[in-house]
Parts: C-alpha cells; structure tokens; sequence
C-alpha cells in the first residue's frame, strides 16, 4: 500500500523525545494561518510504499517514537494503520489531525487510527488562540507519552531538503508574535 508523503525526519519538535517524523502530503481543512499551506495539495508523485517507510523507522536506533502530521494523517486511515502494525512496538505513537473527535468517532478507519496511536492531539487549528493546542482534543490510549511536553511553547525547527522547506514545533500564535 502507498502512502502520498511531504517530508519524513528525524525531529526534536514533534512530541517528546527523538521523534521520527511523518508529514503526509494532503489536507482538506484550510485552517487558518496553517503553517504548512505546501502539505495541502493531493497532487504528489511521492508515493510511498508503506513497507519501505516501517523499514525505515525500523531501521533507526536513538528515537523514541513516532509522530504522524501533514497534512492530514487521517486522509490515509488504512495506509498509516499498516505502518502502526509493523513497526517495533515499543515507539510511542502520536497523532496530528484537523479532524475533530467527533469527526473521527464517526468513521471506522480513522477511529481503529486513533486507537492504535498513544496519543491523538485532533481538531483543527485556530490561529486565534494563545496556545495552538487550546482548541484541541488530546485522546490518550496509554500513559506512554508525557503530555507535559505539550503545555509549553518549544523552540522551531526548519527541515530543509529537496528544496522543501518545513517549519515545524509548537509555534506560538499571532497573539503573541511569531
Ligand atoms: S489540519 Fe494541519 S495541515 Fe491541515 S490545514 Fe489545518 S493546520 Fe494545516
């Protein structure tokens, strides 16, 4: 099975921890001052096999878990639950996604996601906000994740590769300036 993906890396600013990234390409929500417009379009040749993306978070030997954003993880249920199965169970698992807890409880695949993940940080983002994740759902499934991670603002990361550039972390909003 493939999966249409942006950028993978390894990244300090996406969860607790050494973290492998996976930002899927596509995203139909639009929010507001979204800080990766590039992720929104469907139109990719980057197709991933799933199999070559667990052998690759297999294959690596210092991170602690794994975070799945976008774009909208949860465009793709069925690929990003085959890379949940195959990968050394013992990484955290954390979900990024626009979709609301309601929105996710009402579809099969997307909710079989949000159960195999740690942690799922769901709903979508409201520039308007002191802190980017005052309008979200946290949905943990295990204790494996620290949440206190994500009550502060951290440093941001820039992940510069094949003339892509992804600005990531926990940013602070506009009321407080970027
Ligand atoms: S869900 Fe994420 S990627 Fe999609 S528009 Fe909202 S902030 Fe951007």
């Amino acid at each position: 099975m493939k999966i249409p993906i942006y950028h993978m890396e390894i990244s300090e600013a996406n969860g607790p921890g050494r973290r492998f990234v996976i930002w899927v390409q596509g995203c139909k929500h639009h929010c507001y001052h979204c800080f990766n417009p590039e992720t929104h379009t469907f139109k990719t040749d980057n197709l991933i096999d799933t199999n070559s993306i667990v052998n690759m978070i297999n294959q690596q030997q210092d991170i602690c878990g794994v975070t799945f954003s976008g774009g909208e993880p949860l465009e793709f249920p069925l690929a990003v639950s085959e890379i949940i199965k195959g990968i050394n169970s013992e990484l955290s698992i954390i979900l990024y996604s626009g979709y609301t807890l309601e929105e996710v409880l009402a579809d099969q695949d997307k909710t079989i996601v949000m159960k195999q993940c740690d942690l799922s940080i769901l709903g979508r983002y409201n520039d308007d906000l002191p802190h980017p994740y005052s309008g979200k759902k946290f949905v943990c499934t295990t204790n494996r994740v620290d949440l206190d991670y994500f009550r502060m603002l951290h440093n941001i990361e820039y992940h510069i590769q094949n003339n892509h550039i992804t600005k990531t972390g926990i940013f602070k909003t506009k009321q407080y300036g970027l």
